[in-house]
């Protein structure tokens, strides 16, 4: 397993976007709508990880729902597996909960799924796989 990205929930792409293209002196991607989230999502690819940069697009966006509860900050942490359905079983049987039984479709068409922060010290940890 190795960290891909860390998402990022932000009020406003528009205003995130340039103050983390001059911090890290590399263009953030296009703007990317995720339905399955509700977010539209733009990221800045560093050396070693991405930045996911989020921001909700409706009141019942995860995003949105975070930002009221605990404002901007470090929504999730994303680490990459080969086989997603695999370790989401595998898991499951070792009694970690998860938010999401299933892969979704997350942004760059990767397969997606949440673990459930009561699972992991608080910590929203997602589960990524290219396809
Ligand atoms: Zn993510």
């Amino acid at each position: 397993m190795k960290i891909n990205h860390i998402g990022i929930a932000v009020k406003s792409l528009k205003e995130a976007v340039p103050i983390f293209e001059k911090i890290f002196k590399v263009k953030a991607t296009e703007e990317e709508f995720v339905e399955s989230q509700k977010v539209k999502v733009r990221k800045l690819h560093l050396e070693n990880i991405e930045i996911e940069l989020l921001e909700g697009t409706a009141e019942d966006s995860p995003i949105t729902k975070f930002i009221e509860k605990r404002g901007e900050g470090i929504h999730h942490c994303s680490f990459e597996v080969d086989d997603i359905a695999g370790k989401l079983d595998e898991l499951k049987e070792d009694g970690i909960k998860l938010i999401n039984d299933k892969p979704q479709v997350g942004s760059d068409n990767m397969l997606i799924a949440f673990l459930h922060p009561k699972s992991t010290a608080g910590v929203l940890m997602e589960l990524s796989q290219r396809q």
